[in-house]
């Protein structure tokens, strides 16, 4: 089997790999209709977080049950799912309060961006569709696995109400998908910080009422200008750096909240604003598992259709095109078929 691997900063190689097998009974096969890169593997693509050796890559994933353990119990082959990018047993106390990404047994799932992929503790892990979908859904579902339930988890940490105000702080997939559940959610107003017209132009079709160019202390002067002085209710910061972080502290009214998805990478916070700011926080990797079974049926239903976001489709074994683009900005978000 050929699978994506990453050497060092803009080294991404297609190449063969050990196919994947059942470790543990715990453990489930899938076959892969399709798979995507994600806004964080650009991180370590981009040398800013070192990799040490040969990195299997992919995190996100849905497809056909093909093998599972013998400790499996509620799946079984043939049945179409999806599941998030840190396995959980969804039964620890922390899955119980919805937190599955702080499982006691959290484990990430890598090599996603291959033909089959390796899902451990599957039971507590994937979630079946009742039936197999037709293909032009795979891409929507495809985005559950992370960016979409990220950017729900995003509107929901930073509680989004109906009628609210809502800013978004970052035009990639996850922002644009923070757009879309505030729509969802029932905000008035959105506005989307965004300066790349082709993601404007989507943030709109996803519900963004506003689209803020400046950044930094302009564009919270610019979203002052816009909710009268006062401030957005709920700020979704999708991107994780010291000045999109600042910029979702600031651009939040008293009271209001911060709902923080974007990785951090280099943010430190002062106590002081932060005391003065009355802000609430709330963020960190998005417990997808919560969500999957409500977003799949949004997803059945033709509500939403997050894999709008994919606007670049490449065969698995250009990869490295894939990324290219992506750390270029020439797409949002790649998606390949093994
Ligand atoms: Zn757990």
């Amino acid at each position: 089997m050929h699978g994506a691997v990453l050497y060092g900063a803009h080294d991404v190689r297609f190449e063969e790999r050990p196919a994947p097998a059942i470790v543990e009974p715990t453990d489930a096969i899938i076959s892969l209709p399709a798979t995507c890169v994600c806004g964080s593997d650009l991180w370590p693509y981009r040398g800013i977080q070192a990799v040490s050796t040969a990195v299997p890559m992919g995190h996100e994933y849905c497809g056909i049950v093909e093998e599972v353990g013998r400790g499996v119990t509620s799946l079984k082959r043939g049945q179409f799912v999806i599941g998030s990018f840190f396995a959980s047993d969804n039964t620890c106390p922390h899955c119980r309060y919805g937190y599955q990404t702080s499982c006691q047994h959290a484990t990430p799932v890598i090599g996603a961006q291959a033909p089959r992929l390796r899902v451990p503790l599957a039971d507590g892990t994937l979630v079946a569709t009742r039936d197999v979908p037709d293909t032009d859904r795979i891409a929507s579902l495809l985005a559950l696995s992370d960016v979409m339930g990220t950017g729900w988890f995003a509107a929901e940490a930073a509680n989004v109400k109906p009628g609210g105000t809502v800013v978004v702080v970052g035009d990639g997939a996850v922002g644009l998908l923070g757009v879309l559940s505030a729509k969802q959610m029932g905000a008035e107003r959105i506005i989307a910080m965004s300066r790349h017209e082709a993601r404007q132009t989507l943030a709109r079709e996803f519900g963004a009422t506003d689209i803020v160019t400046e950044r930094g202390d302009e564009g919270v002067e610019r979203v002052k200008q816009l909710t009268g002085g006062v401030g957005a209710d709920s700020v979704l910061e999708c991107v994780g750096t010291q000045e999109s972080m600042m910029q979702a502290i600031k651009s939040t009214r008293p009271g209001g909240s911060v709902g923080y998805v974007g990785v951090p990478h280099g943010v430190a916070l002062e106590g002081q604003p932060l005391f003065f700011s009355h802000v609430h926080l709330h963020g960190g990797p998005a417990p997808v598992r919560r969500y999957l079974p409500q977003l799949i049926d949004l997803v059945f239903a033709g509500t939403i259709n997050p894999g709008k976001v994919f606007d670049l489709m490449l065969p698995l074994d250009q990869v490295a095109e894939g990324y290219r683009a992506m750390d270029e900005r020439r797409a949002i978000k790649t998606l390949l078929r093994p």
